[in-house]
């Protein structure tokens, strides 16, 4: 190794803590509101209802629980077909299944790795009857919303915006999670900001949140005992958790800050690299820069294989890969990470059907090998890689890092 691996260990992304959380926690415990009611929750709702302009958030207990009640609100029904964003966490996905619905995954486009509008679009033409869309953003980079928006209406479809990784972020200068009828952030422990876990639905229909608030709390109907009409879950945000996510909120603004200057850092480093960063469209978009991630152009890419559990390439002169880069950073005790694995090419999935903005994108997928026969997911899978983006690096931890992976291309 070229030089000495760093002594603590440089992370993709984990929380960072400034001390105000601590004090809204004290006060749970002080006021024994340790319960799932508490003024740190209505707290935090009404201050994201400010923030982002949305009229209405209900606390949840993650990202995933907002999105599965978003399902719910948008009446998707067992075998159901539901257009979803491809290139994405499977959390995007998994509550279509809890409903035993359909997921069909959408092609994604280059300009933002979001859900091809194109795509979309053929999507409606092959199964016109679809009613639901689950967009993500993905990385903080919003999706093209105006687009995508304009698709859903003409098709008298639902929109559900999964904003978990962006908060914070703008497109055409109003915030993400509010392009949707239902909407979902989380507050995981990776994430802009933290509660250590939580999430929201936020929604400008009074009719949805309160049905959101009453499935969360196990549907109990109005009477002096427990009476239900409705199955229920047990969803509803800990006021603890609110407590760490209300010392949170008035660093949103910072956090952004701090990802977009190591974003810039990296684009700067790499400059004269066969790379490109996550894309986006200054124009229309300012991200929020969660993560920082990089994909390597064709032809300055080695041999690469990936199975359904390991990774393998053959080093090559002036050429790497996603694989190699990650194992050397590993090798330094930093962390990076694939691109997140496309949902067509999960095994889980492997029945569903794959749209690009040609048809049928089944028979294009080459998980193992980028290039211009796969399709856009599987090519940005096969090239791309999410770099060190925690805010607590310092920048000449990030210069090492850029050296490290400048000397992959050697
Ligand atoms: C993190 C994440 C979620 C889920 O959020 P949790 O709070 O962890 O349940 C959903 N979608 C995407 C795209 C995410 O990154």
């Amino acid at each position: 190794m070229k030089y000495e691996a760093f002594k603590n260990k440089v992370w993709l992304a984990t929380p960072t803590m400034h001390g105000e959380e601590m004090k809204y926690v004290q006060q749970a415990y002080d006021t024994n509101w340790m319960s799932t009611v508490g003024e740190n929750i209505n707290e935090v709702e009404k201050q994201i209802c400010g923030f982002v302009g949305c009229k209405y958030a209900v606390g949840l207990s993650c990202g995933t629980s907002a999105l599965h009640l978003a399902v719910k609100l948008a009446g998707v029904k067992p075998g159901d077909n539901v257009f979803c964003t491809d290139m994405t966490f499977s959390a995007t996905v998994n509550p279509v299944l809890y409903e035993k619905a359909n997921p069909i995954f959408i092609d994604t486009e280059y300009d933002t790795w979001n859900m091809d509008p194109a795509a979309l679009e053929k999507a409606f033409e092959l199964y016109p009857d679809t009613r639901v869309v689950i967009v993500a953003n993905l990385y903080g980079t919003p999706a093209k919303m105006e687009e995508l928006c304009a698709i859903a209406r003409k098709h008298n479809a639902i929109l559900i915006e999964d904003a978990a990784e962006s908060l914070g972020a703008t497109y055409k200068g109003r915030q993400t999670g509010t392009f949707g009828d239902y909407n979902a952030i989380s507050f995981n422990g990776n994430k802009i900001i933290t509660g250590s876990s939580g999430g929201m639905l936020l929604t400008d229909d009074l009719e949805a949140a309160n049905k959101a608030r009453k499935w969360s709390t196990q549907s109990r109907e109005n009477a002096p005992w427990y009476q239900h009409e409705e199955v229920g879950y047990n969803y509803r945000m800990s006021n603890v958790i609110a407590g760490v996510i209300r010392g949170q909120l008035p660093y949103l603004g910072d956090h952004v800050a701090r990802k977009k200057a190591i974003y810039t850092r990296y684009k700067e480093g790499f400059r004269d690299l066969p790379v490109t960063m996550n894309p986006y469209d200054p124009e229309t978009m300012e991200p929020n820069f969660w993560l920082s991630c990089m994909l390597i152009d064709r032809d300055a890419m080695c041999p690469q294989v990936r199975d359904d559990a390991r990774g393998l390439y053959v080093s090559e002169k002036g050429k790497t890969c996603p694989t190699e880069i990650l194992e050397t950073l590993a090798a330094y005790n930093a962390e990076g990470r694939p691109i997140w694995k496309p949902m067509h090419m999960q095994p889980i999935f492997r029945m569903h059907p794959f749209i690009t903005r040609e048809g049928n994108g089944r028979g294009r997928t080459n998980a193992y090998i980028a290039g211009e026969g796969a399709d856009v997911g599987a090519d940005i899978f096969a090239r791309g890689l999410c770099l060190p983006s925690d805010i607590k690096m310092t920048a000449e931890e990030q210069d090492k890092i850029i050296e490290i992976i400048r000397a992959c291309f050697d």
